[in-house]
């Protein structure tokens, strides 16, 4: 059986107008003898619409009715998109996570799918049928409603290609593929045409939106070959594929940034062993994600200066067990959100010297302050002023020589 998935995220199911675009792609495919699955998104919004009402009804909204809650605006996209399909003569349906069943396990909100039941897609598919699958959700051991992250029908699609043994998995989104930045914030940005698993998950692990984190880890260790491609413009993407199929590898394959991120300084700590322990262990209790780190060297042998930083959304969690945490003690706590973790990947940087001193000069020849730095052994990132985010971002794209790369 020739399956290919097609996914499509929610600004390509965005209006009516878009849904009734997206079943002619899907057609298309049809017309060529694939057996089609398609996964769907939420239309643009409504998936924030729906988080935002649990945070109307309750500031502690119960996290198994989140799942219900959120994961309702794949339901009514799936519906629409087989309507049409039907409505062109094709045969159709929509089907919930629940009703294959998919299933994930994990804690809610936050789940991975570890399962899919084939036997009824199957059949499905052998009667001709065109599954409309709802991506972002699953349901756990306890037949209960679970969602995979935001941005989780990526990671649907990947891991219905992987159970369906597809040949090809195809994320259709509202841009041409994988691009050196995001497009949106910096024109010049190029188009990449083959990128491998490690340095779309740093991209997308540091910020780059065009695909969800997790799906390429699902992807990395099933081998599901990715085509990532616009709804709207009929041109070829971009391949994601393992590091030994591509040929040409560039020092700096991209750049992302977050604007999410808040840093903490903890301003005169005990310079004693099991202080950094102390600090980080409740936060790690409470799932705070504690990303890029830094302890100042103490002149005097007896105090030093620890700066780290979070998502912002988890910054006043962050304040309130630090101040609760009796065990450490400071002279100050100095909390800024308006930073931003600009980082450059590329698995040429591996073999290729010199990559940090060109990003800290070209910083530095623009006058931006680095505040914090962290590095592996295919990306840089660096913290500085988000006002300096755009400057910075157009600097280092001319200086790695991604405006002219091909
Ligand atoms: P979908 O709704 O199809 O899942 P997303 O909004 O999740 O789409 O992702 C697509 C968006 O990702 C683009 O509109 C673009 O602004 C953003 N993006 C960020 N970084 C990149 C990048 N390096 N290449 C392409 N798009 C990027
Ligand atoms: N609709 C979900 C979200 O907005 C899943 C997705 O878009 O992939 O996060
Ligand atoms: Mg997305």
């Amino acid at each position: 059986m020739k399956i290919v998935v097609l996914k499509f995220g929610g600004t390509s199911v965005g209006t009516v107008k878009k849904i009734k675009k997206v079943a002619e792609i899907i057609a298309s495919y049809k017309r060529k003898n694939y057996k089609v699955m398609v996964v769907s998104s939420a239309m643009r919004g409504v998936t924030n619409e729906l988080i935002k009402k649990s945070f109307e009804i309750s500031d502690n909204f119960s996290v198994s009715e989140y799942d219900v809650l959120v994961s309702s605006g794949e339901q009514m996209a799936c519906s629409l998109i087989a309507g049409r399909l039907i409505h062109n003569g094709y045969k159709s349906r929509s089907w919930l996570s629940w009703q294959i069943p998919i299933f994930t396990d994990g804690i809610h909100k936050n789940s991975r799918i570890n399962q899919i039941r084939k036997k009824k897609i199957f059949e499905y598919l052998k009667e001709g049928g065109i599954p409309i699958i709802t991506g972002f959700q699953g349901i756990n051991n306890k037949g209960r409603i679970t969602t995979i992250g935001r941005g989780g029908s990526d990671a649907s699609a990947i891991m219905i290609a992987k159970f369906f043994n597809a040949e090809k998995c195809i994320i259709y989104t509202d841009v041409e593929g994988v691009y050196t930045t995001d497009p949106n914030k910096l024109k010049k940005a190029k188009k990449i045409k083959v990128i491998s698993y490690e340095e779309m998950l740093e991209m997308a692990s540091l910020g780059a939106k065009v695909m969800q984190p997790v799906s390429i880890q699902d992807a990395r260790l099933n081998r599901i070959d990715i085509e990532v491609r616009s709804s709207f413009v009929k041109k070829s993407g971009t391949f994601i594929t393992k590091r030994s199929n591509i040929i040409n590898n560039k020092i700096v394959t991209g750049i992302s940034f977050t604007q999410n991120d808040s840093k903490i300084s903890l301003i005169g700590v005990k310079d004693k062993p099991g202080v950094a322990a102390a600090i980080f262990k409740p936060l790690s209790k409470n799932l705070i994600n504690v990303d890029m780190v830094v302890q100042n060297i103490s002149a005097n042998g007896k105090e030093t200066d620890l700066t780290f930083t979070i998502k912002t959304e988890d910054l006043s969690k962050t304040k309130k067990i630090i101040k609760e945490n009796k065990s450490i003690r400071f002279r100050k706590l100095l909390l800024k959100k308006d930073v931003s973790k600009i980082s450059v990947i590329g698995v040429g940087m591996i073999s290729t010297p010199g990559v940090t001193f060109r990003m800290f000069q070209t910083l530095a020849n623009k006058k931006i302050n680095i505040q914090v730095i962290s590095t592996s052994e295919i990306k840089i990132s660096v913290l500085i002023d988000r006002k300096n985010t755009k400057k910075a971002l157009v600097a280092l794209h001319r200086e790695f020589k991604l405006d002219k790369r091909k």
